[in-house]
């Protein structure tokens, strides 16, 4: 099927309709897709809600316990709900784990997590048709909860499981219905009491692989179908709370006002000026505003900033010059500015060796696309106990936490047989 000739929002059912490729990680991969493709799809937007331990979640979960039965894998659920597939002995050690995750952010797209799970299953079908023999024991994984829709923080699965998030600190987490993480737990039949760091289980791992959809045009832009991250950027947020006074849209005289929206939106302008100069990324996506009346100036408007750069360097320069042009206009304007850290994840250099031992598996006669990438995965918060390394594969729309995210299917094809050779390379060498 050639790209972008699908039928369905995100390509969805492209991935799953006829006209699949004859081989059999083709065939593994269209059969999973199609099971997967209608739960928690909502109606009207085609976008998924997969939210952690939802009932859609449980849905995934079931398929993940059903694919690792169909091939005869030894199933397991970790302490933190994560859900493990095994094929050879775990106890062996210096095992080569690839997943992702199969969680949603609200009306996401089909591939954002499911491309890694679905292709490492047809990994592993695909080393099984090669007649090769680990000499490693593998694992097909799903972090649970990675895009922290439901409870708001990202990859809790992998984070408790690392030691990243304290079990005390994710028992307090809730979501917007007040519903806490340990009650949803327990709703879906997990036992909140095990959460914690499993260092015992990282320290079987000699290898993690994740592969995943590219939320960005690189490979697209003449990159190929498949390529190789270099790093995770560093990224923060940062909350901008911009004070003014409230008075009547009416009667108050422009010089007369201290309108902190102007402040607020002379920010937004800045921090795209600044970023682009830099080559960084900043964004201003929600915004609160008080009183928030139609004929009233505010008193106050609060923004949050997420920034993202190559190196924490840059990033911190950036974050500096917008929350200085702030503060000038701030003056002009009679406006308080404060500025506030809500997050910050510092830069993920993958392992280089594993990496560079990748690409050459990957593409051994020619240079396979490095990239790096400014979204955060379960592969970065592991990367810091385990080699970590992740595949990216071609997004032609480049749109990703949407319907209109799309891998064309024979990119997602190269995506499995790259990952097959990668496990064959690690494992069965
Ligand atoms: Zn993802």
């Amino acid at each position: 099927m050639t790209r972008g000739t699908h039928d369905t929002p995100g390509a969805a059912g492209s991935a799953a309709s006829a006209g699949a490729p004859d081989s059999i990680a083709g065939s593994g991969f269209h059969a999973m897709w199609r099971d997967l493709h209608g739960i928690g799809r909502h109606p009207r937007t085609g976008g998924y809600r997969r939210y952690a331990w939802s009932a859609a979640d449980a849905d995934c979960r079931a398929w993940f316990r059903q694919e690792a039965a169909a091939r005869g894998l030894a199933y397991e659920v970790d302490r933190n709900g994560n859900q493990w597939a095994w094929l050879g002995d775990p106890a062996q050690g210096d095992a080569v784990v690839t997943g992702s995750h199969l969680d949603s952010v609200p009306d996401g797209g089909a591939f954002d997590g499911p491309l890694g799970v679905v292709s490492a299953f047809a990994a592993l079908d695909e080393l099984r048709s090669r007649g090769a023999r680990p000499g490693r024991p593998l694992a097909v994984v799903n972090f649970g909860d990675e895009e922290g829709a439901r409870f708001g923080l990202a990859c809790v699965g992998s984070r408790l499981t690392a030691g990243q998030l304290r079990p005390e600190q994710a028992r307090e987490l809730r979501d917007a219905g007040g519903v806490s993480l340990p009650q949803a737990m327990e709703a879906a039949g997990h036992d909140p009491d095990a959460i914690g760091p499993d260092p015992e289980r990282l320290a079987g791992i000699g290898a993690f692989v994740e592969l995943h959809i590219e939320q960005g045009r690189a490979l697209d832009l003449g990159g190929g179908p498949v390529g190789v991250a270099s790093a995770i950027w560093p990224h923060g947020r940062w909350r901008f709370d911009f004070g003014g006074q409230a008075n009547h849209a009416g009667t108050t005289r422009l010089e007369d006002r201290r309108d902190p929206m102007l402040t607020y939106a002379t920010t937004v302008l800045a921090a795209r000026k600044k970023a682009r100069l830099a080559g960084a990324l900043a964004t201003f996506g929600k915004v609160q505003v008080e009183p928030n009346g139609v004929n009233a100036i505010a008193s106050l408007v609060r923004g949050w900033l997420d920034s993202r750069a190559a190196d924490e360097e840059t990033l911190a320069t950036v974050v500096a010059a917008i929350e200085q042009a702030a503060c000038e206009r701030g003056a002009r304007d009679g406006v308080d500015v404060t500025v506030t850290r809500e997050s910050f994840t510092p830069v993920v250099e993958f392992a280089h060796e594993l990496r560079d031992t990748l690409a050459a598996l990957v593409s051994p006669d020619a240079p396979v696309p490095v990239l790096p990438t400014g979204a955060g995965h379960d592969a970065g918060i592991l990367s810091a106990a385990v080699p970590t390394a992740m595949l990216f594969v071609r997004n032609p729309t480049g749109v990703s936490h949407s319907p209109a995210e799309s891998a064309a299917e024979d990119d997602c094809v190269a995506g499995v047989t790259a990952l097959a050779d990668v496990l064959e390379g690690l494992a069965c060498r």
